[in-house]
């Protein structure tokens, strides 16, 4: 079992002349594999620690004989054990993403409807403070992988009530043309400087950790974003201003669309 990966480069100078370059990666992707691998593993390991820690939890609250000096320490305790799933869930979300970034995909989704969910759970995570506002004048049917498209979906939507903590208008939105189907989340909250912009969709890079950390963030939404775009042949575009909002876009190729009539 001797399979290389290789890597070819090649670059044209003039009409007849090209400089190839061939790189041996065969190491390299052996490493991302094992990393992705160990991750996976351990991601997985921790859940069902966590499940017994969040059981039992949950059990001690409900059977009101804990002292009342506890409540405090419980509910932090709930909290970290939450946000430790959550770590742990998207972990192994991203290593199962990351494994294949073939395209993917061969159910029918409904637009209307998945933009419907997100905007529900964005909604009850809100707690009101936000308006919640969708726009999807036809009805669009997306070929994917519905599990995927729908975290993509809330992870954007999520992100626009976690960083607008004045409250606010948040905007989905849903429009065809020529090149494909676009959707897009709009919200009026603290925006992001253009010099993070690039490095967002990377593991765990967060503009403000701390306000990150306390909203619930896992650090790795974006990366999953990415993921589930790579999969689906679509792309991402950000316009942001700090202090004024941002606009997260996904952009699905026309081929990724059932032709409907348009309404
Ligand atoms: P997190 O779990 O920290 O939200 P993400 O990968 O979803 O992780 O986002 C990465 C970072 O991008 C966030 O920590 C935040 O700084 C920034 N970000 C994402 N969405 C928004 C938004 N709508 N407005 C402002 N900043 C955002």
């Amino acid at each position: 079992n001797d399979s290389r990966m290789l890597q070819l480069e090649l670059t044209r100078y003039g009409r007849d002349e090209a400089l190839v370059i061939v790189r041996d990666i065969t190491r390299l992707h052996n490493l991302e594999q094992m990393r992705r691998d160990f991750v996976a593993n351990v991601s997985h390991e921790l859940r069902t620690p966590l499940t017994v820690i969040a059981g039992y939890l949950e059990t001690l609250d409900g059977s009101g004989q804990a002292p009342q000096t506890w409540t405090r320490p419980m509910a932090q305790m709930r909290e970290q054990t939450a946000r430790m799933t959550a770590l742990v869930n998207d972990l192994l979300l991203l290593a199962r993403l990351e494994t294949s970034e073939r395209e993917t995909g061969r159910e029918k989704v409904s637009v209307n409807e998945l933009m419907e969910r997100v905007a529900q759970e964005a909604r009850s995570f809100s707690g009101g403070r936000h308006e919640i506002s969708v726009d999807c004048r036809r009805e669009s049917i997306l070929i994917g992988d519905a599990t995927e498209l729908h975290s993509a979906f809330a992870n954007l939507v999520l992100n626009a009530v976690k960083y607008s903590p004045a409250g606010g208008p948040v905007e989905l939105r849903w429009w065809e043309d020529g090149r494909g189907g676009h959707f897009s989340v709009r919200d009026s909250g603290i925006g992001i400087d253009p010099i993070h912009i690039p490095r967002l969709t990377e593991r765990f890079y967060r503009v403000d950790a701390g306000r990150s950390r306390d909203s619930g963030g896992t650090g790795l939404g974006l990366a999953i974003v990415k993921h589930v775009l790579l999969r689906h042949g679509a792309e991402m575009t950000v316009d942001s201003s700090p202090g004024r909002g941002s606009t997260f876009t996904l952009h699905f190729p026309a081929r990724r669309l059932v032709a409907t009539s348009p309404a």
